[in-house]
């Protein structure tokens, strides 16, 4: 028995829209997308759904499940996992019922909830996540002001970040890692904005220690995914082989050159950096001063990125619950903005995201045979109609695996 969905427009991830266009799911696959004309004829059996336009169902590259209530990451110290954990359960509904089916998680609660979102326990996207952000003592992963075991123990239980030092401990958090099934590793190769000591423009993790984490990465056939703002961080993740810049704000000609020559790919996360802005007075006082010196530069290097043809998937890096996480899609619209064309910025959400996990990238992100059935509604052409972006009101229909979910 199959399921055929009847789209006035169908948007397949990669390649040219088609006007009245069908999609035919069998089970939890994709056996059928193109014409209306040429799909395959439907027995009795079969179901039917008509929608405006349908699309792949859209992913997240940069997401974290952090139970965070406002952008203080000290308040992970004084929250209990499973109270993060029950506040993180409501932002991953959240995105399913804002048409991401898949996220990537580079750090926090996401590989826990991995399992309880496969079974059917909760709602949410597939998960493919990377555990605890590896991070030097002192970098971004660190919490300052805290007494230093203190933080290693909360960080470690919040599944946020492990603070590694020398060779042989970055190799073992990376197996540790690898222990609690992470589909990719995160690593802080620059400081951060929300961190309080660190500065955004320094390398973090020496040369040595970031080819080390990529080594045991690749061993185990995942990729590196390398959290940098300044360029030395940049350069020296790129050196190392790591697979994705995430932020990348300082990004210029040498440095995206040396992107495309490494086929390395960038994950901007503008969502963050727009999304933050407004509410400076939330912030503590360091992530103001450090977020207001990084967000130019980053939408220059941005648009820099897009203009040399550096390769793009959408991310948001949205880690405080609540009204941000049904709007994430609007990052398609951040790209828009920054010079990409709409379907150039589609494709970065769907058929192009999935390789940020390498080789453990899912058949997922088009709307083709043999692809996992992951597909969404909107009530309306995106390509005519830009408000839909960032609006989950306008997602009509939401399939996991080819099971209806909204
Ligand atoms: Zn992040």
């Amino acid at each position: 028995m199959g399921h055929h969905i009847i789209a006035g427009t169908l948007i397949p991830g990669r390649g040219e829209p088609i006007s009245d266009g069908t999609v035919v799911l069998d089970g939890d696959e994709i056996v059928f997308a193109g014409r209306t004309t040429d799909a395959p004829g439907r027995s009795s059996e079969d179901t039917v759904t008509e929608v405006d336009t349908v699309l792949p169902g859209l992913w997240d590259c940069h997401a974290h499940f952090a139970g965070l209530t406002d952008p203080d990451l000290m308040k992970i110290a004084t929250a209990s996992p499973i109270t993060s954990t029950a506040r993180a359960v409501p932002d991953a509904a959240a995105l399913l019922d804002a048409g991401i089916t898949s996220v990537r998680d580079v750090g926090g609660l996401g590989l826990k909830m991995q399992p309880a979102v496969e079974d059917g326990s909760i709602r949410g996207p597939h998960i493919h996540a990377a555990g605890r952000i590896l991070s030097t003592t002192g970098g971004h992963g660190d919490i300052h002001a805290l007494p230093l075991d203190f933080v290693h123990d909360v960080t470690c239980q919040h599944g946020f970040s492990i603070l590694c030092d020398g060779v042989p401990e970055v190799t073992r958090a990376v197996r540790l890692n690898l222990r609690d099934n992470a589909k990719l590793i995160k690593v802080c190769a620059s400081g951060g904005v929300m961190s309080e000591i660190d500065h955004p423009m320094h390398q973090q993790f020496s040369d040595e220690e970031l080819g080390a984490i990529v080594a045991e990465a690749s061993r185990a056939e995942r990729i590196v995914a390398a959290h940098c703002h300044g360029k030395a961080g940049i350069m020296a993740a790129l050196r190392a082989g790591c697979h994705t810049i995430e932020h990348g704000s300082f990004l210029d000609e040498e440095a995206c050159d040396l992107m495309l020559e490494k086929g390395a790919m960038l994950v901007p996360t503008r969502f963050v950096v727009e999304a933050l802005l407004p509410q400076m007075d939330l912030l503590p006082r360091y992530v103001y001063e450090k977020g207001t010196m990084v967000a130019d530069a980053h939408a220059q290097s941005l648009k820099l990125a897009i203009a040399k043809g550096v390769k793009i998937a959408a991310g948001c890096d949205i880690f405080v619950s609540g009204a941000m996480y049904g709007q994430a899609s609007r990052e398609i619209l951040h790209l828009i903005n920054a010079g990409m064309t709409d379907l150039d910025a589609i494709e970065a959400a769907t058929a192009i995201a999935p390789d940020t996990l390498g080789p453990q990238a899912p058949l997922s992100g088009q709307l083709k045979a043999g692809f996992d059935a992951d597909v969404v509604a909107f009530d309306t052409n995106p390509l005519d109609d830009r408000s839909v972006w960032g609006d989950a009101s306008r997602v009509t229909h939401v399939w996991q695996l080819g099971s209806r979910v909204k």
